[in-house]
C-alpha cells in the first residue's frame, strides 16, 4: 500500500519513460520502423518476381512464386529461394545450344573419311567400304586413334610399328585408300 503513492508520484523514475511511450515522438518512430518493414516486405517480394522471371518459364509458377512472397512476409521469400530452380534460364539455354552444337561437331566426326558413311567411335573399319579405321590395342582391343603412343584403356604402350603380322596390309588398304579419297578429293 505504500507503494502506490510514490508510484503515483511524480518522483516515479519510470515516468520518463512511459512519457516517451505516449509522446509524438515514439509514435513517429514506431510508424518509420513499420514503414521500412512494408517497404522491405514489398522489395522481398519484388526480389521473387524478379529472381523467378529469370528462373521459370511458367508465368503461373512466377505468380505463385510471389504470391508467396506477399502473402507470407519476409518466410514466404525464404520458402522461394529455397524451393526455386537452381539455375537461370540463359544458362540452361546456353547450355543446351552448346550440346547441340556439340553433337553436330561429333557428327561429323562420326563419320568414315573414305565413304562418309555413319561410323561409330568404336568401329575398327567402316562396315560399308571395309576400311580399316582404327588399330585395335594389342592388349585389350580397344580402338585406337592413329596418334595415340599409349592405349588409354589399358596403358599399353604403341609401339610404331606395330608388331601385329595383321598391320601391315591393313596398312598398305589403309595408304591405297588415302590415296585414292585424296584423287577423289582433287579429282
Ligand atoms: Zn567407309
Ligand atoms: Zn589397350
Amino acid at each position: 500500500m505504500g507503494n502506490l503513492p510514490f508510484l503515483a508520484s511524480s518522483l516515479n523514475p519510470f515516468k520518463p519513460i512511459l512519457n516517451f511511450f505516449h509522446s509524438g515522438g515514439f509514435r513517429a518512430g514506431v510508424e518509420l520502423v513499420g514503414f521500412f518493414v512494408v517497404v522491405l516486405w514489398l522489395a522481398t517480394a519484388f526480389y521473387a518476381f524478379k529472381d523467378a522471371r529469370r528462373r521459370i518459364a511458367d508465368p503461373v509458377l512466377i505468380a505463385v512464386a510471389v504470391a508467396t512472397a506477399v502473402v507470407f512476409p519476409f518466410v514466404g521469400v525464404l520458402v522461394y529461394v529455397i524451393l526455386r530452380p537452381p539455375e537461370y534460364l540463359d544458362d540452361v539455354r546456353e547450355r543446351e545450344l552448346e550440346i547441340r552444337a556439340m553433337e553436330r561437331r561429333l557428327g561429323v566426326e562420326q563419320r568414315c573419311p573414305y565413304c562418309r558413311s555413319e561410323i561409330d567411335a568404336s568401329f575398327l573399319a567402316c562396315p560399308v567400304c571395309t576400311n580399316r579405321l582404327k588399330n585395335p590395342c594389342r592388349r585389350c582391343k580397344a580402338p585406337l586413334e592413329p596418334d595415340w603412343n599409349l592405349c588409354p584403356y589399358c596403358e599399353t604402350l604403341i609401339d610404331e610399328p606395330q608388331p601385329d603380322h595383321q598391320t601391315e596390309p591393313v596398312r598398305a588398304t589403309r595408304r591405297r585408300s588415302l590415296a585414292k579419297h585424296e584423287q577423289e578429293q582433287t579429282g
